[in-house]
Parts: structure tokens; sequence; C-alpha cells
């Protein structure tokens, strides 16, 4: 398929963007890798009237230790995210995204925006305390994970503003697990489901669970996460949590599951991502 026409800018600077994005109006539309854009072009379901590439603007790349955070640039790739393993449960993460191809034009500023509720790196952000950092053409304002997500392909992110970077806390000594079901490899998630647990002699002192694809936005297991907290980190205690996985979720069945099927896939996945991040496989 080919896209509507369009007019094209790649300003050099974040200014320069902002102001194409203002003067565009609503039809204006950032590009970075293009991997979510480009494709809803092609099949006419999107029709910006001007894109305005972000890849000649400056200090929108890279992945930088601050203190007890991670800084990291909007148009850093997820092929960069696989290659830095110090950023734990965000490479690993990354590392399942779609295929190398993919990878290595898709971008975590791109994805976040986009927020496509199979995309892998939104729930992700929601437990690791992630803060993304929003340039408009009045200023800047930073949003939490939490509340940057809205709906369906939709994020708080204006129709003018620039995700510049994300912080994510640096999660030391917290254990990690990650489990994505799909029918083939490299396809998006049926469910997916990212785990961190920080553990003191085999009690569980915190866990976090974010679900993908199980509603319209990604959240956490809270419920499973109280039953852990506080718990000794045996298997039947991790399986006991686990089955408070999908409390309270609603998922949309698909071509692929019906909903219950997505809420099974919660539990049985919940239990072997904590399996993992505390090391019991
Ligand atoms: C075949 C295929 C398989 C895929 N499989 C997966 C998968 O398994 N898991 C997964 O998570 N993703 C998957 N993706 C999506 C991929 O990760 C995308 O690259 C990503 O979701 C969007 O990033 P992008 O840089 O390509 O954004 P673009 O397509 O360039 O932009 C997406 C949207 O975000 C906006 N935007 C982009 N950057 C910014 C910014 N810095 N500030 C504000 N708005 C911005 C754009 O205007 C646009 O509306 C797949 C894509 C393809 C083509």
């Amino acid at each position: 398929m080919i896209p509507a026409e369009f007019d094209y800018t790649a300003p050099e600077s974040l200014q320069d963007a902002i102001s194409a994005l203002v003067d565009g109006g609503e039809d204006a539309k950032l590009l970075a890798g293009g991997h979510s854009l480009i494709p809803l072009m092609k099949l006419r379901l999107a029709a910006p009237s001007l894109l305005v590439d972000l890849r000649k603007v400056p200090g929108l790349h890279g992945v930088e230790r601050q203190n007890g955070h991670w800084r990291i640039g909007a148009l850093t790739t997820h092929s960069v995210l696989e290659h830095s393993p110090d950023l734990g449960i965000v490479a690993a993460v990354a590392a399942t995204i779609a295929d190398p191809q993919v990878r290595h034009r898709g971008t975590i500023g791109g994805s976040l925006a986009h927020g496509d509720a199979a995309s892998d790196l939104p729930a992700v952000m929601l437990i690791t305390d992630a803060e993304v950092t929003l340039q408009g053409p009045s200023g800047q304002r930073t949003v939490a994970a939490g509340d940057l997500f809205k709906d369906y392909l939709t994020t708080d992110v204006g129709e003018d503003e620039v995700l510049t970077e994300i912080r994510v806390s640096a999660m030391d000594g917290w254990g990690y697990g990650h489990q994505k079901f799909n029918r083939r490899s490299e396809d998006w998630a049926m469910v997916g489901v990212a785990a961190v647990v920080k553990a003191t002699d085999g009690v569980c002192e915190d866990v976090r669970i974010g679900l993908t694809n199980m509603g319209a936005v990604p959240r956490r297991a809270t419920a499973a996460e109280e039953a852990l907290r506080g718990q000794e980190l045996t298997a039947e205690n991790i399986a006991a949590a686990a089955e408070s996985a999908a409390e309270g979720t609603n998922p949309p069945a698909d071509l692929n599951a019906t909903t219950e099927y997505k809420r099974h896939l919660a539990r049985v996945l919940t239990k072997r991502a904590i399996r993992d991040a505390v090391g019991g496989g």
C-alpha cells in the first residue's frame, strides 16, 4: 500500500521540531523509527499532512547512568537497549521486540508515545518508576509512567510535544524476569509479564509486576504483588500469588485469544516471571 501524500521536514534542533509541529497543527506528526507510524500510513489508517523527522535533532540518543537512574534518550533504538545489559529488565524486554530489523529502527520514545496495548516496553516503565520528559512550546514537563498511558493508542503526549528522554530507576539489587507469549517467535505479545523482585534472606521484600496486552493500557498486577510481599519466596507462595495476576482485568478477545485465555496466560506467565526473577527458573 502507498501512503497518502505528505510533506516532510527534518529539523536540526528541538526548538525547530516543536515549531514545525505547532505550525503543522493537528495533521503534523513526529517521525522516529517509523515502525509504527509508517505501517499505519501505508494502511491509510493515518494520513498526516506533515512528517517532522527527529533524526537530526541532537541529544535524543543514548543510555547514561545518573546516580540511581538511567537516562535514556527518546531516539535510542530497541537494539541499543537490548545490548545494554546493565539496564536489566529494560534490556531483556527490548531483546524480545519483533526481529533485528525492527529493533534497529524502532525507538523507546516512539514506543511509549504511540501507546499500543501490545507494546512490550510500557509495562516495564510501570515497574521501574519511569518518568518521561516532554518538551513543548510552553516548556518542559515530566510525566510518571503511571500517568502516561491513557487509552488504546492514546498517551499524555500532546500534539505539539516531543518526548525527549526517559528516566528509569536502576533497580540495583532487584532480580527480574520476563515472559512473553506469542504464537510465533517475534510476534507481538498475546500477553506479556515483566516482574522485578527484591528479596532478603529468601523473603519477598518488594515485588512489582507489569502486564502487557491485558487491556487498553499496561497495568500492574497489584493483587498478586500484595499477595507475595512479605512472604517467603517458595514455589508454593509464588504460585499462590500468581493466581491473582488477572484480578481486575478484562482484556478484549481478539483473533488469537479469548478474554479468559488471556487471563489464564497472565496467571501462568506471572508465576514463571517471578520464578525467573528470584532465580528459581
Ligand atoms: C513487524 C513489526 C513488529 C513489531 N513487533 C513489536 C513487538 O513485538 N513489541 C513491541 O513493543 N513493538 C513492536 N513493534 C513496534 C516497534 O517497536 C515500533 O518501532 C515502536 O512501537 C514505535 O517506535 P518508532 O520509533 O518506530 O515510532 P514511530 O513509528 O516513528 O512513531 C510512532 C508514534 O509515536 C510518535 N512519536 C515517535 N517518537 C516520538 C517522540 N520522541 N515524542 C513524541 N511522539 C513521538 C509518532 O508521531 C507516532 O505517532 C513492531 C513493529 C513492526 C513493524
